[in-house]
């Protein structure tokens, strides 16, 4: 028995599921997580010494690789003066420089330990501001797992208010309205029904949590404008997409200005730091400015702060650091097209892509929404999953999320999860 599977069995024993994060379980492809030990740059190293070519990223932060020198040495640095204090530090203004310096429509952030933390704030704060009570998500956004944002897509919820998960109240999935991604119409059609009833729209504005699905022409400039007129606040959930798409987010590719943003992920280097910020004078809502409450006893920590800041003065520093991921991002598109191509799959596969977010959907439709996810062929997806596993790549394990490339992954990484997946298309199509 692998030294992986030892260790999940014994950790089902103590841990619900073996695992701290429900995707990690790999219950979406079947088999059992690879336990890790060590990671460096775009390799991970399991339990059993096994090495892989990581595409997971850590779900999205690592964007310049595993263990960077500069980043383990400032956190070690850090360390040394201490782990935490309840108390401000220099580093929490640098860090919050940094991103406000980038991101024009943060004029004042507050920083907290998790995405969920971030956009559940941000929806409390939408509710303060406006003095409306609900909230409109996209189904199959992911938005973290505060009560408010795991509600069923779909009708069921909009007309009954059923919780996707048991223990969220009636009044909490009331409160939480679904609309269909890149449909318009769905959105001004629940505008129209509950008009003066809500305070934001929420929103990935490109969606990384049903796999990678881009906002179509226009969708988002009209979401924009549909807010604005009707005195409702946007939501931009960039907690994948900052510093991930560009240094100022989706919202400096599409030129949008959103009232509150959400961040995560790469802002906190590999540590839990999550962050909520927007216009000042919804920002000083918050206490201890405003009546607004949100706390947090290791918010700000310097360790996470120095390695987050740490990871954007890397980026910040090449000025050529987004061109040189999108040639090999592209390098990547190009290479999975022609395999699909070559072995036959691509009427029954479709690739999305923007920036080093991508994922291959094994369904012939066009992925646009979560209802055209949902057409891909999870099976397939599974046996995909394993054969790339086998040759040492090491894809997200559900057909429903990202694969990311850092800055780390090498052009020879890329030329070699191409040969592999070659062959893995082969022998599945
Ligand atoms: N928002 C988005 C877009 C996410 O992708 C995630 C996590 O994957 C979250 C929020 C929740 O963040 P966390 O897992 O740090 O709570």
């Amino acid at each position: 028995m692998s030294k992986s599977l030892k260790l999940f069995n014994e950790s089902k024993k103590i841990i619900p599921g073996g695992v701290n994060s429900p995707v990690r379980a790999f219950k979406a492809v079947g088999g059992h997580p690879r336990f890790i030990s060590s990671a460096k740059g775009a390799v991970i190293t399991d339990a059993d010494g096994k090495k892989y070519i990581d595409f997971v990223s850590s779900w999205g932060p690592l964007i310049i690789g595993h263990s960077r020198p500069e980043v383990i040495r400032a956190v070690k640095k850090e360390m040394e003066k201490g782990t935490c204090f309840g108390a401000p530090t220099e580093i929490e203004l640098k860090l919050a420089e940094i991103i406000v310096e980038v991101f024009p429509s943060i004029e004042k952030i507050r920083m907290v330990n998790s995405g969920t933390e971030a956009t559940m704030s941000a929806a409390r704060l939408a509710r303060a501001f406006t003095g409306k009570n609900r909230i409109i998500k996209f189904d199959g956004c992911y938005h973290g797992h505060s009560d408010s944002f795991l509600i069923k897509a779909g009708s069921g919820a909009l007309t009954f208010g059923e919780p996707d998960s048991p223990g969220i109240t009636g009044a909490s999935a009331r409160d939480t309205l679904g609309a269909a991604y890149n449909d318009m119409e769905s959105v001004k059609k629940i505008i129209l029904k509950n008009r003066g009833t809500i305070a934001a729209v929420i929103i990935e504005p490109v969606a990384g949590n049903m796999g990678c699905v881009l906002p179509d022409e226009g969708f988002l400039v009209e979401l924009r404008e549909i807010t604005s007129n009707e005195n409702i606040l946007l939501i931009f959930d960039e907690i994948i997409t900052g510093f991930r798409l560009a240094r100022g987010g989706a919202q400096e590719v599409y030129g949008i200005k959103p009232d509150i943003t959400t961040l995560g992920k790469i802002i906190g280097g590999g540590f839990p730091v999550g962050s909520y910020g927007g216009r000042k004078e919804i920002m000083s809502l918050i206490s201890p400015e405003g009546p607004v409450y949100q706390a947090g006893t290791l918010s700000g920590n310097p360790v996470a702060m120095r390695a987050g800041y740490e990871t954007l003065r890397i980026i910040k520093a090449d000025p050529d650091f987004y061109r040189k991921l999108e040639k090999k991002s592209d390098m990547l598109e190009e290479g999975v097209k022609n395999n699909l191509k070559k072995t036959g799959a691509a009427a029954s596969c479709s690739y999305n892509r923007i920036g080093s977010m991508s994922t291959l959907f094994f369904t012939g439709t066009k992925v646009t929404d979560l209802e055209s996810a949902k057409t891909s062929d999870i099976k397939k997806f599974g046996r995909y999953f394993h054969k790339m596993l086998r040759k040492g790549i090491y894809l997200p394990p559900s057909q429903f999320e990202t694969f990311f490339i850092s800055s780390a992954h090498t052009e020879r990484d890329i030329e070699k999860a191409l040969k592999a997946q070659y062959e893995s298309l082969k022998e599945i199509f």
